[in-house]
């Protein structure tokens, strides 16, 4: 495993869903200070690092997000199943007898399991149809209610997805819960450590927003915090190359290259900003892939609406199975992606900015 790959699969091991990002934003001050000046945290738990300018007085804020999806436990039945809501959008299909993790108050680590009927006793209809996720349970292997609490469960504790981190047959296929967003951590990270011994021209605040798969709620306290003159928000993009997807909507498939979106439900990439990522990915021989997608956005929704607004594009890579425990990064797209951001930001100075901002 390179440093990257080592770095993807830290940050994806962590369980973080919204509200519970403690220790996904304790791992990532680890990370940030070694390749940062100063550590900026906002009041809700978001965390970024910050690189000065040498010359030059603008800020580039470049965000990812902590939380994953998952669920909270919103009860416990007497036969000690426990009951859940989604925290960030889950599509009923994919979660039957998948395996998760329950964090109690003390940090305690309890491995469920979504629980399933046998096709044994469905009857055809049955078999069609979807279960309501009102209707599942998570079995974490005890008698009653009594024992479950004696293990530490309570209404109210995260759950996340359980899977391992690993590689796929070619080994620059990987597979691992939270790529949504701990990709975009480990960008910030790198990004970060790719310019350590630069001088940059523009100030570099790359870290990562909280609670975003709840409605890019923390990337409205770091952008009021930070205050940057442009922004870009790392995110995943939804991958079409599988069967099924593949030649409808979009052609964006991963190991194609950074994806950078062009529009989504929240936010219309900057005109301005998003030609000069365009021009600098085409300077440096950085293929990208552009796209658009109508449902879901990326926290540039928040950011670009904030203070007095604030030019900002979403760049991120290809997903496949996004939302699931087992979703496909490809390792070219994760280096160019790094690569991208890092020429994006010794673009930068005060003069280049102006110009983006007209
Ligand atoms: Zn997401």
């Amino acid at each position: 495993m390179n440093d990257s790959v080592k770095l993807l699969k830290s940050l994806t091991d962590i369980d973080g869903i919204a509200g519970h990002e403690m220790s996904v934003k304790a791992l990532m001050h680890d990370y940030l200070t070694p390749v940062s000046d100063e550590i900026i945290e906002d009041n809700l738990g978001g965390i970024f690092g910050k690189k000065s300018a040498t010359n030059g007085n603008k800020t580039l804020m470049v965000a990812g997000h902590l939380d994953e999806v998952g669920f909270i436990v919103t009860k416990i039945d007497n036969d000690g199943f426990l009951r859940f809501t989604p925290i960030g959008g889950w599509w009923n299909q994919v979660m039957l007898s998948q395996k998760v993790t329950i964090t109690t108050d003390e940090g305690k680590k309890i491995r469920g399991i979504i629980g399933s009927k046998p096709p044994h006793v469905l009857s055809p209809e049955e078999r069609k149809k979807t279960i309501d996720m009102k209707e599942m349970f998570i079995d974490i292997g005890v008698k009653s209610k009594k024992e479950a609490e004696q293990f530490g469960i309570e209404m109210g504790n995260m759950v996340t997805p359980y899977s391992e981190f690993e590689t796929l047959a070619n080994q620059k296929y990987l597979t691992a819960k939270a790529f949504d967003n701990r990709y975009g951590c480990a960008l910030a990270v790198d990004v970060l450590q790719r310019l350590k011994n630069e001088s940059i021209d523009i100030n570099l605040v790359a870290g990562a927003n909280v609670q975003e798969e709840v409605g890019l709620r923390g990337a409205k306290v770091a952008a009021n915090k930070i205050k940057p003159d442009l922004a870009i928000a790392v995110d995943v993009a939804i991958a079409y190359d599988t069967p099924g997807m593949s030649g409808q909507v979009s052609d964006t498939a991963i190991g194609n290259g950074p994806v950078v979106i062009i529009m989504d439900a929240s936010n219309i990439g900057h005109v301005g900003f998003t030609k000069h990522i365009k021009d600098i990915a085409k300077k440096h021989n950085i293929t990208i892939q552009l796209d658009t997608t109508a449902g879901g956005g990326t926290d540039a929704g928040s950011i670009h609406v904030a203070n007095e607004g604030t030019p900002t594009v979403s760049i991120g890579v290809a997903l496949r199975y996004m939302h699931s425990n087992v979703s496909v990064l490809h390792t070219d797209d994760y280096q160019n992606s790094v690569a991208l951001v890092t020429e994006i930001v010794k673009s930068l100075n005060n003069e280049v900015v102006d110009q983006i901002i007209w």
